[in-house]
């Protein structure tokens, strides 16, 4: 647990929450700012950041609770489709640094656009480096 988290303390009760689930490792809640109405973060209740940092098991609960939550999002609240998003280090705007997972309905006509424009490889061989870079690596992990 860290102390200054907003995080941690919804977790602890000590910031006020809309749960929409809770068991014992896994916590999920109404983003206070949403993307679309309905987005709901999911969280692991011990603190661990970023994403690289959580432990296998755990990590495993998170994405099985995020997947309920968007056959719910469907279901419940008849989205056409979920986005989930993951943000790791203020350059890839995280701003909450205690790991969480967005997930968020979408609407046909809803008022949200990804603002993602594609890059591209100068040669299929530049793409084939950065495959054999991560596979390399992964390898060490
Ligand atoms: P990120 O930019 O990925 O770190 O996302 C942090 C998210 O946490 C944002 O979407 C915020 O709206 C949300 N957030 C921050 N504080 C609270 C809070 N007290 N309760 C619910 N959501 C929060
Ligand atoms: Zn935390």
């Amino acid at each position: 647990m860290d102390s200054d988290c907003i995080f941690c303390k919804i977790v602890r009760g000590e910031v006020p929450s809309t749960k929409v689930y809770e068991d014992g490792d896994v916590v999920a809640f109404m983003d206070i700012g949403p993307v679309v109405k309905g987005h709901t973060l999911v969280i692991p209740k011990l603190h661990y950041d970023p994403l690289m940092n959580v432990p296998e098991d755990l990590l495993q609960k998170l994405i099985l609770v995020v997947q309920k939550i968007a056959m719910a999002q469907v279901s419940g609240l008849k989205a056409d489709g979920v986005n989930v998003t993951q943000a790791n280090g203020e350059l890839a705007g995280q701003v909450v640094p205690h790991v969480h997972f967005h997930v968020i309905p979408r609407y046909k006509g809803d008022k949200h656009s990804w603002s993602c424009k594609a890059d591209k490889y100068d040669t299929i061989e530049e793409m084939g480096g950065y495959a054999s870079r991560i596979n390399a690596a992964m390898r060490e992990l």
